[in-house]
């Protein structure tokens, strides 16, 4: 049963990294077709003005929290987030877990050639993963029919989409069921951490929840995106 919290009318599952795993082993074996998305407090925010993502993200199977701007916020509600849930992180413990399965894993998204080299990445950390195609996320409409044509060709149980959000959560929505995939989640930019292109925030800076601040001093160009954050944190403390 889902232990759902609201952030600002997005409902949170409140797993831990083990249980999201969990639920991700049971999806896949369920039958069915399962969203996953992982917002952080910044999607939140968009959620606020874009009437669509917000429906997905309340239609989507497991909602999972990427930023510690959420986990802080869920302190105020009667049901707490037990733990940040990165997305990242889950697409590695998966990784981990399936590597010695028949499940296959399916890369979407990025700069040309960065989910090609973070698949053979994934390949040689993961020994035994089955990545059975990849694809980069700069396209045009004409383009599509044949993505998605080469995914359901792949048979791809897992389909990990890096288009950014919220396109990739509406890309998933609209067109999961045409792929064939068990599980689809919202990657963002982890193609650029897994092919090393970008580095992930020092294991102290996560541990002090400020992976935010290092991906700041270390993408300045985020500034415009992160001035969402104190407006995030106004309004979480305005409506409790
Ligand atoms: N991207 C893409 N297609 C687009 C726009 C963006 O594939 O049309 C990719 C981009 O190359 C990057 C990712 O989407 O790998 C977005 O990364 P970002 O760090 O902004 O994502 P976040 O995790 O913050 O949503």
């Amino acid at each position: 049963m889902r232990k759902i919290t609201h952030v600002l009318g997005v409902p949170f599952d409140t797993y831990t990294m083990k249980e999201a795993v969990g639920r991700v082993m049971t999806f896949l074996g369920d039958g069915g077709q399962h969203i996953i998305c992982t917002p952080n407090p910044e999607i939140v925010m968009e959620a606020q003005n874009d009437k669509e993502l917000m429906e997905i993200l309340k239609a989507s199977d497991m909602v999972i929290p990427d930023g510690i701007g959420v986990v802080w916020a869920s302190k105020y509600s009667e049901i707490k987030i037990k733990e940040r849930v990165p997305g990242y992180d889950l697409t590695q413990n998966v990784f981990d877990k399936i590597k010695d399965m028949d499940y296959t894993v399916y890369f979407f998204g990025g700069a040309p050639g960065i989910a090609s080299a973070a698949a053979k990445k994934m390949m040689h950390k993961y020994e035994g993963l089955k990545i059975v195609g990849t694809r980069n996320g700069y396209f045009n409409k004409n383009d599509e029919a044949k993505i998605i044509d080469d995914i359901k060709k792949s048979k791809a149980d897992i389909l990990l989409v890096g288009l950014g959000a919220p396109k990739q959560e509406k890309w998933i929505y609209d067109n999961m069921r045409f792929t064939g995939a068990k599980v689809c989640i919202g990657v963002g930019g982890s193609f650029d951490v897994m092919s090393g292109n970008v580095k992930r925030a020092p294991k102290i800076f996560c541990k002090l929840g400020l992976e935010w601040f290092y991906r700041l001093i270390t993408q300045p160009t985020r500034i415009k995106r992160m001035m969402r954050l104190p407006k995030f944190a106004l309004k979480v403390l305005k409506e409790k």
